[in-house]
C-alpha cells in the first residue's frame, strides 16, 4: 500500500467530514428557516446581540411566537413574522425568565399580543427582579423606560396547557427544574416538533446559575419521551433527538466529573483555576457525545455544579443566586 496516497485519502476524508460538520453546526444569525409547513425557526444573533432563537407557529387565524427575546430581538422577530404571514401575533410564550427570553415582553404586548408562560416563570421573575433588569446594561432595555420586566400576562399551572384551533395542536409543558424553575417546553404532536428553551440547547450555551444540575438530565429525558422529529433549541441550530440525549448526557457527566474532583480533595478554587488553565475539560472526562456542550463556560458550570453538590441543594437555591 502506498502510504503517501493513503494519508492523502485520509486527509481528504477528514476535510469532507469537517466541511459536513461546519455546514451542520455553523451559526446563521438572523436567518429564518421553515421546519415544517407553518413552523419557522428564526436564529437569533447570540454573539453580537445576545439574542435567543424564536420559533413562529402559524395557527388558523393568528401566530404564536416562542420566546419574547430581548426588546431588540423582539422587534426583529416581529418584523420577520410579518414577512411570513399577514396573521397577527396573538401569543408570545416565555420559555423562562432570563432577559434574552422575556425582557421583550412589553414590546409584544404593545403590539397587541398576549404574553404567556408557565407560572414558574412569573415566580422566578419575582425572585430575581428588578435587580437583574436594573443592572442589565443594555440600550434596548433602558430605552423601554420601565422599572422592571413586564411579567407574562397569562400564566398556567396545570400542564400540558393546550391551544388547539382545529388546524394545529400546541402543547405547553413543564417537566421540572432544569435550567430554571420555570422551564417551559412546547410540543406539536402532529408535526413531532419539540421546542426546548434553554433546558436543551445545541452547543456550549448552558448557563447553570439558576439551575438544578442533578435534575436537569431527568427533565431532558422526560421531554424526550414522545415522538420527535425536530428539536428547536433557544440557542444553537435545530436538530433531532441527538440534542436531547446529548444534553442529558453532558449534564450527567459534568455532575459525575465534579463529584469525582470533590472526592479527590479538590476545592472550589482548584476547580475554578483548572477552568482558567483549561485543564478542567480533560479532568472531567467527557464522552464524544457530550463534546458539543463543552465550551468556554465550563469553569463556571463546574463551579455551579460543585456548589450544588457540596451545599446539598440546587444551585439556584444558593443565597442571592449567581
Ligand atoms: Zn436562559
Amino acid at each position: 500500500m502506498n502510504r503517501g496516497r493513503y494519508l492523502l485519502i485520509g486527509g481528504f476524508a477528514a476535510a469532507v467530514v469537517s466541511v459536513f460538520f461546519t455546514s451542520q453546526m455553523e451559526a446563521q444569525p438572523n436567518s429564518v428557516q421553515q421546519i415544517v409547513p407553518g413552523v419557522w425557526f428564526r436564529e437569533g444573533d447570540i454573539k453580537k446581540e445576545g439574542h435567543c432563537n424564536n420559533i413562529i407557529i402559524e395557527m388558523k387565524d393568528y401566530l404564536i411566537v416562542v420566546d419574547a427575546n430581548f426588546p431588540s430581538g423582539a422587534r426583529l422577530a416581529a418584523a420577520d413574522a410579518k414577512k411570513l404571514s399577514r396573521k397577527p401575533v396573538k401569543y408570545v410564550f416565555d420559555t423562562h425568565h432570563h432577559g434574552d427570553h422575556a425582557y421583550g415582553n412589553a414590546v409584544w404586548t404593545q403590539m397587541g399580543a398576549t404574553t404567556l408562560a408557565y407560572v414558574g416563570v412569573a415566580q422566578e421573575m419575582k425572585r430575581y427582579e428588578p435587580k437583574r433588569w436594573q443592572t442589565a446594561n443594555r440600550k434596548d432595555v433602558s430605552e423601554l423606560n420601565a422599572k422592571t420586566v413586564e411579567p407574562p400576562k397569562q400564566t398556567f399551572e396545570t400542564t400540558p396547557f393546550v391551544i388547539d384551533d382545529g388546524t394545529r395542536r400546541v402543547e405547553f409543558h413543564f417537566f421540572g427544574w432544569a435550567h430554571t424553575r420555570g422551564d417551559g417546553f412546547v410540543y406539536l404532536p402532529r408535526e413531532q416538533v419539540l421546542i426546548t428553551g434553554d433546558a436543551i440547547v445545541n452547543g456550549a450555551y448552558n448557563y447553570m446559575g439558576d439551575g438544578h444540575v442533578a435534575n436537569w438530565p431527568k427533565v431532558a429525558e422526560a421531554a424526550g419521551k414522545r415522538a420527535i422529529k425536530h428539536v428547536l433549541p433557544a440557542h444553537g441550530r435545530p436538530g433531532g433527538m441527538e440534542i436531547v440525549t446529548g444534553q442529558a448526557k453532558f449534564m450527567r457527566e459534568i455532575y459525575a466529573g465534579v463529584q469525582g474532583l470533590i472526592k479527590s480533595g479538590k476545592s472550589v478554587d482548584d476547580v475554578q483555576k483548572m477552568g482558567m488553565a483549561k485543564s478542567l475539560e480533560a479532568a472531567l472526562r467527557f464522552s464524544p457525545q457530550s463534546q458539543n456542550w463543552v465550551g468556554d463556560g465550563l469553569g463556571g458550570q463546574a463551579v455551579a455544579t460543585y456548589e450544588e453538590i457540596t451545599q446539598k441543594k440546587p444551585h439556584g437555591e444558593i443565597e442571592g443566586g449567581k
